[in-house]
């Protein structure tokens, strides 16, 4: 079995690791995220160092935090683009990777890795259109339709669409610095603490956060159901460990399409529709593998 390389780039760490598939992770590293003089050696020194105790990789997949250049045809392919995190403004991440290794590489966003992952290797097995939502500090979002991956113009960026905002109800205006009030700007991680002025983590379960949260995700899960017609709803992020979530989602998500599509996986086997990743905290890393094979001829 080919011996893949994966880099699951975030915010403030990388995660690489080398193995064959998810039961088979031969070794994993975690690396701050500071600048790419800095990271990116690191990086690099595991690869080799795994090299020589494991064999030769076929392919690196890199799954990363965005915006970034996912199209193999541009010349700005594998490039970061205008990302807030300013050190790797225009870093060339798939070229820093090839000068060292000439392999095939694999270069998306995270999110869309996380979805390469849960159809190879997870809850998406055998399904051809489907999406992958996280919610963290950010909320991201990606999918396949028609057993592609999707990308056009950029890549999708499901978490700054607009819903519906009650300022009566939730006097919260947002915390995206783009668009305030956009998805991400009401219901990641960030926003969570920004208008409760507590970590996530330590609202109790039945904290009227919850049900606004789920609210909100059911909003935007509507608009993708509606415009992709996926066939499954994959959830996963630091937010979604919050498990009352899913139950809350699930029925507003009924509620607000109120039985429009008369279909049993929405109407009667919601449990099965909008779920959490098979892979859980594997699918960063998997979703790079996946990447690696995708790449590699
Ligand atoms: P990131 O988005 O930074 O890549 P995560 O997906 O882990 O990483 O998301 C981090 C966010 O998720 C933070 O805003 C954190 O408060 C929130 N979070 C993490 N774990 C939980 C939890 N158990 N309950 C609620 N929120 C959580
Ligand atoms: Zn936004």
């Amino acid at each position: 079995m080919p011996l893949w390389g994966g880099i699951e780039a975030g915010g403030t760490k990388f995660i690489c690791g080398v193995g064959t598939k998810p039961n088979d992770i031969r070794a994993e590293i975690r690396i701050p995220t500071t600048t790419p003089q800095e990271t990116i050696p690191q990086v690099i020194d595991f690869f080799h160092q795994q090299e020589k105790l494991e064999g030769t990789l076929e392919g690196i997949g890199i799954g990363s935090f965005g915006p970034l250049d996912p199209n193999p045809a541009s010349p700005t392919f594998g490039y970061l683009k205008h990302t807030p995190k300013h050190n790797w403004v225009d870093f060339d991440f798939v070229g820093a990777i090839r000068r060292e290794f000439k392999i095939p590489i694999g270069f998306d966003t995270d999110v869309n890795a996380a979805v390469l992952g849960e159809y190879r290797w997870g809850n998406a097995q055998g399904l051809d259109t489907f999406i992958y939502i996280t919610v963290g500090t950010g909320i991201g979002g990606g999918g396949m339709v028609n057993g592609k991956l999707i990308h056009g113009l950029l890549h999708p960026e499901m978490g700054h669409i607009f819903i519906p905002h009650n300022l009566t109800e939730d006097p919260f205006t947002g915390c995206c610095p783009f668009h305030n009030d956009c998805l991400e700007g009401l219901a990641s991680g960030l926003a969570i603490e920004k208008r409760w002025g507590k970590k996530a983590t330590s609202l109790p379960p039945e904290h009227p956060a919850w049900l606004l949260e789920a609210n909100y995700l059911a909003l935007g899960l509507v608009n993708f159901v509606l415009t992709l017609s996926p066939q499954k709803i994959i959830m996963g992020g630091g937010v979604m460990n919050q498990k009352q979530l899913f139950p809350l989602v699930r029925s507003q998500v009924q509620k607000h399409l109120s039985s429009y599509l008369k279909v049993p996986e929405i109407l009667n086997e919601i449990e099965d529709y909008i779920l959490p990743p098979k892979l859980g905290n594997k699918a960063g890393l998997m979703g790079a593998f996946a990447l690696a094979e995708q790449a590699a001829p």
